[in-house]
């Protein structure tokens, strides 16, 4: 198992690197009618039947680790301090991120001296959901319909009440509690059988996307995406490296080694939704969390901690502020602080949605959502970073809050060839 791990993992790397590669090669050949029908017939499919195999596993997987994860905590106020310490975690570091966002965003100022002649097009501006509406629409009215629908936070809802209620049931629902745990285990091994198909999922997606966007769209954008990602980079090696060595107690070094496998997945299929199943496992397998830890907090994190899409909205707010000469005072900085951490809890963990929640934001600082599209073009490929970086946050919480809990195992993290993928 250790070898097929180790290649596995290193084949995931590769056709990344080939993606790239493939994808930069014929879009500097333009041959627009053989990559348009590359990308149809070969490229998406082979990608959506990744993607696919993944999403399929995510509605299970969230009801029965998070209705494990709540009942197999025990008692309830363990429960509720663990749900306390990671929520706390989330929102914390999603200011935090927001903060360097808007620190980076002022003095680089991506938005002044920009020429956008060249870019630009169309964005349907979905309506921002009224804030209370996130919070009082948690609670589904119909849990089926949240299931079939893929409502997230409405499932965590009720799988973190069904857990509970496990709980107070007490013996007589044990069996119960069994099954759901054989269900959760089931889904576990189906992840690793779609894993086997990442390095080509991963490799049609990359190529796919930068065959069609190229790296030129980039250019009038620069300053803009390179803000982005230079705040990601802070984001993943200050904020996220420190908390793990003082708060996690954990090398940050060591946490990477195990994890990066996991970005990729968030980093190919930009959805943190899509990625929960691998993150999960990874987290169990290979830093040694407990999986009453990771199962509660993993699912969670995917759904409301979004470092990275805060990130984006804090510069893409500043930069579209600077673009149309609105001023932006102290106070218009701490809304965007507050909106940007409600938008990226409320901010689905699919592909793109981050963009959506953007006009919230930008509608509570009055600046015209109307400015989305010209960011969008470059969004793609920004959209797969931040991805990267709302799943590593998620899973930098759980190691914590697992230490602070004695739910982790450092001897996995340590040697984790020895557990299989
Ligand atoms: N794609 C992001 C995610 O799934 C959300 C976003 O668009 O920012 O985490």
């Amino acid at each position: 198992m250790t070898t097929s791990k180790a290649t596995l993992t290193k084949r995931i790397l590769i056709a990344l690197v080939l993606g790239i590669v493939f994808g930069v090669i014929l879009n500097a050949l333009g041959l627009t009618n053989f990559n348009a029908e590359l990308s149809r017939y070969v490229l998406v499919p082979v990608g959506r039947i990744f993607t696919n195999g993944i999403m399929m596993l995510v509605v299970p997987l969230v009801l029965c680790s998070l209705i494990c994860g709540a009942a197999s905590i025990g008692d309830i106020k363990k429960l509720g301090r663990v749900g306390g310490k990671i929520i706390t975690f989330y929102l914390v570091s999603t200011a935090l991120a927001i903060t360097i966002a808007l620190i980076f965003a002022s003095i680089i100022r991506p938005g002044i001296g920009t020429n956008l002649s060249a870019v630009g097009e169309a964005f349907e501006t979905a309506k921002p959901p009224f804030i209370m509406d996130i919070f009082v629409n948690m609670i589904p009215r119909n849990p089926i319909a949240a299931l079939a629908n893929m409502e997230m936070l409405q499932i965590i809802f009720f799988a973190i009440i069904f857990g509970v209620g496990i709980t107070l049931v007490g013996e007589s629902a044990k069996p119960l509690l069994n099954t759901i745990t054989q269900i959760n285990e089931v889904l576990l091994k189906i992840i690793a059988l779609v894993m086997l198909f990442a390095p080509f999922g991963v490799f049609a997606l990359i190529s796919n996307v930068i065959m069609n966007q190229g790296v030129s769209v980039l250019i009038p954008l620069l300053k803009y995406a390179l803000t982005i990602t230079a705040v990601l980079l802070i984001q993943v090696v200050v904020i996220y490296g420190g908390a793990l060595k003082v708060l996690g107690k954990t090398s940050p070094i060591k946490f990477f080694k195990n994890f990066w496998p996991v970005m990729m997945v968030a980093f190919s299929t930009s959805s943190s939704g899509a990625t929960i199943p691998v993150t999960l496992k990874t987290c169990e397998e290979k830093l040694g969390v407990s999986k009453s830890v990771a199962s509660f907090t993993i699912p969670l994190g995917a759904t409301m901690n979004m470092d990275g899409t805060a990130i984006m909205q804090g510069v893409a707010t500043l930069f579209l502020a600077q673009l149309f000469g609105v001023e932006m005072t102290i106070q218009s900085m701490l809304m965007i602080v507050l909106t940007a951490t409600l938008a990226s809890i409320g901010t689905a963990g699919v592909p793109g949605a981050g963009m959506v929640m953007l006009s919230m934001v930008l509608l509570q600082v009055g600046i015209s959502p109307e400015g989305i599209p010209i960011i969008l073009s470059v969004d793609r490929i920004l959209d797969m970073m931040r991805t990267a970086v709302n799943v590593t946050g998620d899973a930098v919480g759980t190691m914590i809050v697992a230490r602070s809990e004695g739910e982790l195992n450092s001897e996995v993290l340590e040697a984790p060839a020895s557990v299989e993928m």
